[in-house]
């Protein structure tokens, strides 16, 4: 249902106008940071523009229980496609893979490839099976390069009668500014901090301190995900204390790429905590919290720069020495 999602009220509200008029752009471009709600709103649009019920999509509703409504949910409706690694992945390995197989697949993507788009293409140009709407949703649209964005084009330009294709990115400043103007955009907004915790509550139990990831999270389910396991990879190290800084950077994974995203994530979290003490503080303090912000920034910059993570976590967990920064 649309009142599953929170906080996004404006572009559901603009939805729902789209399902109650049954009148849809040939394409749209749902646009705002990562794990705030896109994905979900397209394939609550999805339902809402398939479902069998008549009075529900009067209200620019889903139903949510008839067969069409359950199939997009199940990921089975033969007019709702949804492209994104997975369905790469399983592409690529031709559906016959096992699930380890898959898992190692799905890793490897990087990019929406040319072939992926091109099948699905294909199946824009094909007849509905149902009476409703056909919707083609490409997510991590911005991944698509040169080749794949041109083979896109056209079709998202003059789509066939009641075909929407719906384009999610979270980057898009990197797009091409040729699939870009041809889509009508959606903003998405980051969520309040409330909304994340519920979010949490409701969806992901395991998250321990759902309020305190919330609060470090950046208005994002995903990045309250990624603060999570920060502060739990701070705690753990014995973040405060004087053998922290080498304990945490030595509990950062052994894998190279993974260890820069925990690294990343640790450094958002106490950029936050730094920032919010700053904002307080007064003088003297003041100055030196401004100087230390100032050294994240660096340090920031230094993990993309391929130097080792931990030598800039324990870096920057010395840094903090005589700041007393609570989490
Ligand atoms: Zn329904």
């Amino acid at each position: 249902m649309f009142s599953d999602i929170l906080g996004q009220d404006k572009a559901v509200h603009y939805l729902q106008k789209l399902v109650r008029e049954d009148r849809v752009p040939g394409a749209l471009l749902f646009c705002g940071q990562e794990g705030i709600g896109k994905r979900k709103a397209a394939l609550e649009f999805a339902k809402a523009l398939n479902c069998e019920d008549y009075f529900s999509r009067q209200n620019g509703e889903a139903c949510g229980t008839c067969a069409s409504c359950q199939a997009i949910e199940k990921g089975t409706h033969p007019d709702v496609t949804l492209v994104d690694f997975v369905y790469q992945a399983r592409l690529v390995l031709k559906n016959n893979a096992d699930e380890e197989d898959l898992e190692k697949e799905i890793a490897k993507q990087q990019h929406l490839s040319v072939d992926t788009i091109r099948d699905v293409t294909a199946k824009s140009q094909q007849k509905a099976v149902g009476p409703g709407w056909k919707v083609l949703i490409i997510d991590q649209a911005q991944t698509m390069q040169g080749a794949a964005a041109n083979a896109l084009l056209k079709f998202i330009e003059e789509p066939p009668a009641k075909t929407v294709w719906i384009l999610i990115t979270s980057k898009r400043a990197t797009m091409l500014s040729t699939i870009v103007s041809r889509c009508q955009p959606l903003l998405f907004a980051p969520l309040q901090t409330a909304h994340v915790t519920k979010l949490l509550q409701t969806h992901l139990p395991d998250v321990a301190d759902p309020e305190r990831a919330a609060h470090y999270g950046g208005g994002s389910i995903t990045g309250a995900q990624k603060a999570a396991e920060a502060l739990e990879l701070l705690e753990s190290g014995g973040f405060g204390t004087i053998t922290g800084p080498a304990q945490v950077a030595a509990g950062l994974s052994r894998t190279a790429a993974t260890a820069r995203r925990e690294a990343q994530a640790v450094l958002d979290v106490l950029v936050t905590a730094l920032h919010e003490k700053w904002t307080a503080a007064d003088g003297q303090s003041r100055a030196m919290l401004q100087d230390t912000l100032q050294k994240f920034e660096n340090y920031k910059r230094s993990i993309g720069r391929n130097v080792s993570a931990a030598l800039i976590i324990e870096t920057a967990l010395m840094s903090l020495d005589g700041l007393n920064i609570k989490l």
